[in-house]
């Protein structure tokens, strides 16, 4: 694996252990924009790595520094993520440069071959545990949708970078709409929260529970995404939980 270098001034002191991978896409136009935006220091925005469409992988903070690419995000209970995390942008126009149907631009072959090299070697070198290597939607959920549902989760998963439990094909039972009270409601939030979402247990499918919901199916269920609290949403968040809770912390053994 070769690391280019370029110099992101955007970084401060780490003040937690590293226990988290981050991936991000860069929604932008290309890769030089991006690289650019994150080495501006107006910017105020950086990550650990850069990973090209051909699978060229950038270094622009090192990796005991503190980058600057999660912003106001919650996993797990922990808070300050920059100081726990390594952080990987991957170059794609994403949700703000579509192709002309309006879908996301599909990540090219060689950058998702790159993507696994790079984050078996940081899972390994930090123990970083299964349940802690996220998307930047899963822990910013009202603010950001990367690296989006046509980001291939599933493909990392077999490779052993991070947990996806296959999705039934249906599911029978109630759903949950936004607005709707109730055990189903409370019984919802404190999956999620158990996962590792940040919201609170109100038994009120308010804002902050329709964001998450919607970050949840991005990442394990994308062809539900937009459908809101339904029977197969509700079954597979239980899914999750349920793995999510099998994983030891401290761990990355698992297979995924
Ligand atoms: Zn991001």
């Amino acid at each position: 694996m070769q690391i280019e270098t370029a110099h992101s001034p955007n970084h401060d002191e780490r003040r937690e252990e590293i226990d988290m991978l981050v991936l991000h896409y860069t929604g932008m136009e290309d890769g030089e924009s991006a690289l650019a935006h994150m080495c501006n220091p107006e910017a105020k925005v950086s990550a650990h790595y850069m990973i090209w469409e051909d699978g060229r992988i950038t270094r622009l903070v090192d990796e005991g520094r503190r980058a600057w690419h999660a912003g106001v995000a919650s996993w797990q209970g922990d808070c300050d993520l920059n100081s726990r995390s390594i952080g990987i942008e991957i170059v794609n126009g994403g949700h703000n440069v579509p192709l002309d149907d309006g879908s996301p631009p599909p990540y090219a072959e060689a950058q998702i071959h790159a993507l696994i090299l790079l984050s078996k070697r940081t899972i390994s070198r930090y123990g970083i545990p299964q349940t802690r290597i996220v998307g930047h939607s899963d822990i910013a959920p009202d603010r950001k949708d990367d690296p989006g549902e046509h980001f291939p989760w599933a493909r990392l998963a077999a490779e052993g970078i991070g947990l996806y439990p296959e999705a039934d094909e249906d599911a029978d039972g109630t759903s949950v709409l936004p607005g709707d009270r109730g055990m189903l409601v409370d019984s919802l939030q404190r999956s999620l929260i158990a996962i590792g979402y940040g919201l609170e247990a109100t038994g009120e499918f308010d804002e902050a529970t329709a964001h998450a919901v919607n970050a949840f199916q991005r990442r394990f269920l994308p062809q539900r995404l937009g459908r809101h609290g339904d029977a197969l949403t509700l079954a597979h968040i239980a899914k999750v939980q349920a793995a999510f809770s099998g994983v030891s912390s401290g761990s990355s053994t698992s297979s995924g």
